[in-house]
């Protein structure tokens, strides 16, 4: 069904800026659909903005935790009476499909109901012994500021509140910018956050590109950026902001994640895995698999019975919950993935098992692509085995022990995600210390969340672990005072 186009708008100290049509939100599923009109925020919205967070800082930071807490209560009412609109929004604006945007809201209202209980116990800091024993310290949480939070396409409702959760809670101000691909998810969010009863400031909306991003990063009143995104953007917001001496950036960025199968796996499991953790949300997951490691007398078997489950996969209408994916999120990243998959055809001594790409316009309105499957010893000078292809796009590659394998799992510069498949504890023990990642699966898909447990990673792929179990980077310590009780 064809629906009117949102008004897109910023909300600034409370208020809404009337509607400006200076970009839209397209759907990837039709291209002819726009989902809304948004303005681009200019450098003096973007500038007001970050004051009118400013401004509420000192009266939030002030009000008692316990009633901060209470607004994510009320908001996490709400993000359950709206959660069926909320995920056919999300289907509608970023193709994913409905039974993952339905997982993508209850995973945000995780977020909010965790964050709730988190601030419902009122503790904000710690009783410190001291060397003396009749001296003690109260060391005390306290919030930093500003908090800009920019975030990609590809969750957008469950990322921002990974983020604005736990910044929010701690007493900080924020200024959100949702990706410009899905505006409308991010400003249905907002809002949601000013029904619960945020005060006015605490939560702005600037739309945009990445040059209002930047707007954002380079203003000296922004005291934390929490960044969820590609290498690359984390990269220059992290060369912004060095020059600030007491800026914290935490960066959330892309993936080169591995399944490592071993010989010893359950083969329909092992089959299972790879297929989900290469293709669900057609392998836009930061934490999807483009690389499968599979013990090499595994590999045959293991290639045929992937390959085929792949030609079953059905990529379709987001809203139609009987396809297993959606298509990509616009057309530049599907020529960005077909000029991949056209790297490794034009590669010798690669052997493409399943030659997919994109699927003719004059087929579909929509951006779709079917899975890309080839075969290749491991070679490090090849692009496509380095770089987050971030699409349907999957290597098979053979390994002859576990020291092989770890050595290819590490050949990389990110380290995200990474699933083993073994039923043997001591090798699933050895991958688990000698391989680089954030987050471990065994005997799973290497793809998932729980808003209690840290996300995140290492190397390109980011020093932050915003997870409300974490709150690390929204909050600085103060050595409140020390007391002698002698
Ligand atoms: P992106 O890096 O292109 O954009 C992310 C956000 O940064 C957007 O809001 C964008 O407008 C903004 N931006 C762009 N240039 C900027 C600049 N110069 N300064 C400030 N902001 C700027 O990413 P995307 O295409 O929206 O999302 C996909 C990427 O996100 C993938 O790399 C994926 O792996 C990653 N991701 C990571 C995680 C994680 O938790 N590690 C989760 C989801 C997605």
């Amino acid at each position: 069904m064809l629906l009117p186009p949102i008004h897109g708008r910023l909300s600034i100290a409370g208020e809404w800026s009337p509607p400006r049509d200076d970009f839209e939100s397209l759907s990837p599923a039709d291209t002819a659909q726009v989902v809304g009109r948004f303005p681009q925020a200019t450098p003096e919205e973007v500038s007001a903005a970050v004051a009118a967070a400013r401004q509420a800082y000192p009266a939030w930071r002030r009000t008692s935790r316990i009633l901060r807490a209470e607004c994510f209560d009320r908001l996490a009412q709400l993000i359950k009476r709206d959660q069926e609109a909320i995920a056919e929004l999300m289907a509608r604006e970023c193709g994913k499909n409905i039974t993952e945007c339905r997982a993508e809201v209850i995973e945000g209202l995780h977020m909010v109901q965790y964050v709730f209980g988190v601030g419902r116990q009122g503790i904000y800091g710690d009783v410190v012994a001291s060397e003396i024993a009749e001296k003690d310290s109260f060391v005390r949480r306290k919030p930093w500021g500003v908090v800009a939070v920019i975030t990609p396409w590809n969750f957008p409702f469950a990322v921002p509140l990974w983020m604005l959760g736990p910044s929010l809670l701690e007493g900080n101000t924020a200024v959100f910018k949702p990706s410009e691909d899905t505006p409308a998810v991010g400003q249905k969010l907002v809002e949601l956050f000013h029904e619960a009863g945020f005060p006015p400031g605490t939560i702005n909306l600037v739309h945009g590109d990445g040059t209002v991003g930047e707007l954002l990063v380079k203003d000296p009143r922004v005291q934390v950026v929490l960044f969820t995104g590609s290498y690359e953007v984390g990269r220059r917001i992290q060369e912004l902001s060095a020059p600030l001496p007491d800026r914290i950036v935490a960066a959330e960025m892309g993936g080169k994640n591995a399944v490592i199968v071993c010989l010893d796996a359950r083969f329909d499991l092992a089959v299972n895995a790879g297929i989900l953790s290469a293709f669900k949300t057609t392998g836009q997951r930061c934490v999807s698999a483009s690389r499968i490691l599979v013990h090499e007398k595994l590999l045959d078997h293991y290639a045929e019975a992937f390959v085929s489950t792949a030609r079953r996969l059905r990529f379709g209408d987001p809203l139609d919950e009987k396809n297993f994916a959606g298509p990509v999120i616009h057309r530049a990243a599907l020529e960005k993935i077909e000029r991949y998959n056209a790297q490794v055809r034009n590669t010798p001594g690669v052997e493409v098992l399943l030659d997919g790409g994109p699927v003719s316009p004059a087929q579909t309105p929509g951006c779709y692509m079917t899975p890309f499957i080839y075969r290749t010893p491991w070679r490090s000078d090849l692009p496509a085995l380095r770089e987050e292809v971030f699409g349907p796009h999957v290597a098979l590659i053979p390994f002859r022990d576990d020291e092989e394998a770890v050595r290819i799992h590490n050949d990389v510069e990110y380290g995200l995600s990474l699933a083993v498949i073994s039923e043997d504890y001591r090798r699933i023990r050895y991958f688990r210390e000698e391989c680089e990642y954030g987050m471990g699966y065994v005997n799973l898909p290497c793809i998932g969340a729980e808003v209690h447990l840290p996300f995140g990673g290492v190397k390109r792929s980011g020093n932050g672990h915003p997870s409300a179990a974490g709150l690390i980077e929204v909050v600085t310590h103060k050595t409140a005072w020390t007391v002698n009780h002698g």
